[in-house]
């Protein structure tokens, strides 16, 4: 096949190409051969300077690119060393640019770019690149090129390798043979170029040599390469239908999220003048997913979820995340996945996600056996790693997986998730915010259970959240009303505008269609927020200014010290009103964060507090309801009934407490009697005491 591809006067013509107007840059990478191998040029330059060779590159890729590569073994570098370099293109142009759904057989064999997101990618493992036959017959040893991917054998002992001319069986020897680095990933299409719904589709890529172990799942890749097929098999059968694959040739990395999205001057101008309207924040509110009635605190925490806090490093190497998120936890029906569904259309690279994933990688990541690693480990990318620099948005949180729920702290905090298994030891990125729903386990919503009772998910990791919001669907006469009036509305206006373009007889207008529509139109659309929000994200980095700071101080000092019984705040959510102000000031464009920005966190975490965060018998807030399930008043009755516990087991004889001595001893001390028999049933199910004879407790010894 080698042979089949030389060609004297191309490879000449590539020489001279190189000779005249990349010497100084082949010169360059002798100077650290052979630890940089390849050649990167721009498809441009080729096709300014020859714009056959630029048309054979995409049309002959295989021919051409072997043929440079033999030019640039020829050229003479000023070291003397012999230079063996891999050619590789970049920046092709834009018609031969491809989504994976749209590549047919006639792409074959062509050079294309492909850009999608990392999924998966294998170990890097040696690959055979000459191997070296033994002649079992002579001993003479063969050298066979291999450029497939199934094992090349000598057909006959080859005369012009000094070998005996005959048919031989042959035998690998692999201390003679060569090998070059290989490793294969699997990218798939953006989420930003999905219509509705659809499963994104993939492709596996093979790297070699110097490209391998550059890129790792998550990263946005342009691959530039030769598209090919392969021949699938059932077992020891070659069938007639073949898989596309694709030979990387070079790799592109894709900018930063938000540098993807333009804003022109003209942009610019609205940008500014929408940021100076005192109306903002409700016009904002008022863009997020119109057609879902109320929910306007919700709403609130959305825009500023957009926009985010700044991440932050610290010089002592601590990482403090900017990122803000969300967990909407309520009754069914109450628009959770839609709202879910319009962020995730909204914000750049973001995913939708449920959290009973299918695939073996989860919400995380995790080191897979499977059939695309044909027998060897692959790392695979999760939801919140393939959403870095977005936003998350994970339905039914509640249902992950145990091996979710145990990474997804590192994942939510550090932003970073570590996979350790096998051969692989992989550090990834999942910088982004998420935004999460969780149903409660009965059903229903109870306001007077704690939420992680409800919702199968540990307090731990619900502190992670900066926002929790419960939602409920209460009967109630006048929203019950306005809802409906808003869903029918909506209905409406979707009925008249499928009347007016499909029916041939509509008595409708399009005045009708358009006054019907006012209500549920986004005030601004979605294209100009992602370029508002791009611009805001680039440009602006806020700094909370001594008042604003001063303001969260008292806040949080008065709030903890409210009372003596209840510890409403832990630092963590101190932190969450930094990111929540700084997202403020954002959307101002304001490089300063103020008091009004102050107040808008504390407005709406106290709003958040308020609907989840209330100990039902004092009617404090209560940040330890979140974070252990356990009020702080509840903690102090259940510390004073193992006191007591205690004292009664010291005095009895046979060394327990009965449970009536319990329950009367703890009514002198101001404790009611149901209340004393809640703790103990609450004690006994953590494993605090034990109950060795009915009605008896002992305090259980660690
Ligand atoms: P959940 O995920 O909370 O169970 P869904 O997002 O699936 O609920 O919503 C169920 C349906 O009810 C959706 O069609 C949604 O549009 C509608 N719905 C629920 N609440 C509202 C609301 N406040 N405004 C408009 N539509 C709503
Ligand atoms: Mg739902």
């Amino acid at each position: 096949m080698l042979k089949l591809l030389k060609d004297k006067s191309l490879s000449s013509t590539w020489q001279n190409f190189f000779e005249e107007n990349f010497k100084s840059d082949i010169e360059n990478i002798a100077l650290e051969y052979p630890d940089k191998r390849s050649i990167f040029i721009d498809y441009w330059d080729i096709d300014r300077i020859n714009p056959s060779l630029a048309e054979g590159v995409l049309n002959q890729p295989y021919k051409s690119i072997f043929n440079a590569e033999e030019a640039l073994k020829n050229i003479d570098v000023a070291s003397g060393e012999k230079l063996n370099l891999h050619f590789r293109i970049k920046n092709l142009p834009e018609i031969n640019r491809l989504i994976i759904r749209n590549i047919r057989a006639n792409h074959l064999g062509t050079l294309k770019a492909v850009d999608g997101l990392v999924k998966k990618r294998t170990e890097v493992r040696p690959k055979l690149q000459v191997a070296a036959f033994l002649c079992q017959k002579c001993g003479a040893i063969i050298k066979v090129e291999q450029d497939e991917d199934i094992l090349k054998e000598p057909t006959e002992c080859y005369a012009d390798q000094g070998g005996c001319e005959r048919i031989s069986s042959f035998k690998l020897v692999t201390s003679l043979s060569s090998f070059i680095d290989s490793q294969k990933i699997e990218i798939q299409e953006n989420p930003e170029g999905l219509r509705g719904g659809a499963q994104p589709e993939r492709l596996s890529i093979y790297l070699e040599d110097d490209m391998v172990g550059e890129i790792a799942p998550g990263d946005r890749v342009i691959i530039n390469g030769i598209l090919h097929s392969m021949q699938r098999r059932r077992g020891t059968f070659k069938l007639t239908s073949f898989d596309k694959t694709m030979d990387a040739v070079s790799i592109e990395n894709e900018q930063l999220a938000f540098e993807e999205v333009e804003v022109s001057e003209e942009d610019e101008k609205e940008i500014l003048k929408v940021s100076r309207d005192p109306k903002v924040y409700q016009l904002m509110q008022q863009s997020m997913a119109p057609t879902i009635y109320g929910m306007d605190v919700e709403k609130d925490a959305l825009v500023l979820q957009l926009f985010g806090g700044l991440s932050k490093r610290m010089p002592d190497g601590t990482y403090i995340r900017g990122d803000i998120h969300t967990l909407f936890v309520g009754d069914p029906g109450t628009a959770k996945s839609q709202m879910l569904n319009y962020l995730s259309k909204l914000a750049p690279r973001s995913i939708y996600a449920s959290g009973k994933a299918s695939s073996a990688a989860g919400l995380t990541a995790a080191a897979v056996r499977d059939e695309f690693g044909e027998g060897q480990w692959t790392l695979e990318a999760g939801a919140l790693v393939l959403a870095d620099m977005g936003i998350a948005c994970i339905d039914e949180i509640d249902k992950m997986s145990d091996q979710d729920r145990s990474s997804l702290h590192q994942a939510m905090e550090q932003q970073e998730i570590s996979v350790a298994k096998a051969g692989i030891n992989a550090t990834l990125k999942s910088r982004c915010a998420v935004l999460a729903a969780a149903n409660p386990k009965l059903g229903r919503f109870d306001e007077f259970m704690p939420i992680h009772e409800q919702i199968n998910m540990p307090p731990a990791l619900l502190s992670r959240f900066d926002l929790i919001f419960s939602i409920l669907d209460k009967p109630n006469r006048d929203r019950d009303t306005e809802l409906a009036t808003h869903i029918l509305h909506t209905h409406k206006a979707g009925e008249v505008k499928e009347n007016i373009s499909k029916s041939l007889k509509s008595k409708f207008s399009s005045k009708d269609e358009e006054k019907l529509m006012e209500m549920v139109m986004p005030k601004f659309s979605p294209e100009f927020l992602r370029k508002y929000v791009a611009y805001a994200k680039r440009n602006i980095f806020p700094v909370m200014n001594d008042d604003a700071l001063e303001m969260l101080k008292t806040y949080y000092v008065n709030f903890r010290n409210s009372s003596e019984e209840t510890v409403p705040f832990t630092p963590r959510q101190l932190e969450a009103f930094v990111r929540l102000s700084e997202a403020s000031a954002r959307i101002r464009l304001s490089e300063e964060a103020n008091v009004e920005d102050a107040k808008r966190a504390i407005n709406i975490i106290d709003q958040y507090l308020r609907r989840v965060g209330i100990d039902k018998e004092t009617g404090k807030f209560d940040i330890d309801i979140i974070a252990t399930g356990i009020s702080h008043s509840q903690h102090d009755r259940m510390r004073n009934i193992i006191d007591i516990i205690h004292r009664l087991c010291d005095e009895s004889k046979e060394g327990n407490a009965s449970r009536n001595d319990i329950i009367i001893e703890a009514e002198t001390n101001g404790i009611a009697a149901d209340k004393v028999r809640e703790v103990l049933d609450r004690l006994k199910r953590n494993g605090q005491i034990y109950e060795p004879i009915h009605d008896k407790y002992k305090i259980t010894e660690y």
